[in-house]
């Protein structure tokens, strides 16, 4: 199964990919956005085709990617083939993407092979795209390598994995504290669009992540204050107000979990 859509803001236009081998199991879809000569993020790596066709008629300066996630970098090797272009990325992300890398069964299932695309160049401290000019900032939680885009003239944020909206659950990895250290960074800054991969918030995007921050928080303050209390991991879990999602944690082979939360919380405190 395939789903596409897009979405135009001003200049900025939004094109969103998914794919599911099997036809009863929904795509986990993900969106590139575009500005004037500048592709951020790349797709999965299942959607090549489709996607290679959407960006021919364009021209792409400079691809731009927020991190390693193979549905962020699975185009990127062969849209830099496709325009002759660069692709600018972080440098761990650089590091990472310039091998093909280890991917569980379901990102397999979902996003496809990692297509190496080495030799990527590093993040300028502004990247230029038109008039427009981007900042990089460093946002780690959702992964040690994240960066996000900030238009400081026309308030917008190029989000990656950034926001995504009130996790339920947490990928393996991800750090709650470095997420709101983050997050109460990106609080200083003006925007109100959210360019999300996953999520876009078009109009006060800056509220909604003021909301999420205030929804880790307080997940971080049941937490502690159950530990406090002597609660176990089932009663911390409890309190939070989440649940495990037995059938996504089965699909997704253990490496998502609502316990992630409660774990991180308990164990990233430093
Ligand atoms: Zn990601």
């Amino acid at each position: 199964m395939r789903t596409r859509s897009t979405l135009r803001h001003g200049p900025v236009e939004g094109y969103q990919f998914g794919y599911s081998p099997v036809r009863f199991v929904k795509p986990f879809p993900v969106w590139c956005y575009f500005l004037h000569d500048t592709l951020i993020d790349t797709g999965q790596q299942h959607c090549q085709p489709d996607i290679l066709a959407t960006f021919s008629q364009k021209t792409i300066r400079q691809i731009v990617l927020t991190h390693f996630h193979e549905d962020h970098s699975g185009n990127a090797a062969a849209l830099r083939r496709q325009h002759n272009c660069r692709v600018l990325a972080g440098s761990l992300t650089a590091q990472r993407i310039s091998h093909a890398f280890p991917l569980m069964p379901y990102e397999k299932f979902w996003f496809g092979a990692i297509d190496p695309c080495p030799d990527a160049d590093l993040l300028p401290a502004v990247i230029e795209a038109g008039l427009y000019r981007l900042t990089p900032i460093s946002t780690l939680g959702h992964s040690d390598d994240h960066h996000v885009l900030h238009e400081p003239s026309e308030g917008w944020l190029f989000a990656g994995d950034f926001y995504v909206g009130n996790l339920k659950v947490f990928r393996r990895g991800e750090n709650i504290y470095q997420m709101i250290e983050a997050t109460r960074e990106i609080l200083k800054l003006d925007f109100d669009t959210l360019f999300c991969c996953h999520n876009p918030v078009l109009k006060n995007g800056k509220a909604a992540v003021q909301r999420k921050l205030s929804y880790l928080e307080t997940i971080v303050e049941k937490v502690l204050d159950g530990q406090a209390r002597g609660m176990n991991r089932q009663e911390l879990l409890k309190v939070t107000g989440l649940q495990e999602q037995w059938l996504t944690k089965f699909i997704i082979q253990n490496d998502v979990s609502a316990n992630y939360l409660v774990r991180s919380v308990l164990e990233d405190k430093e």
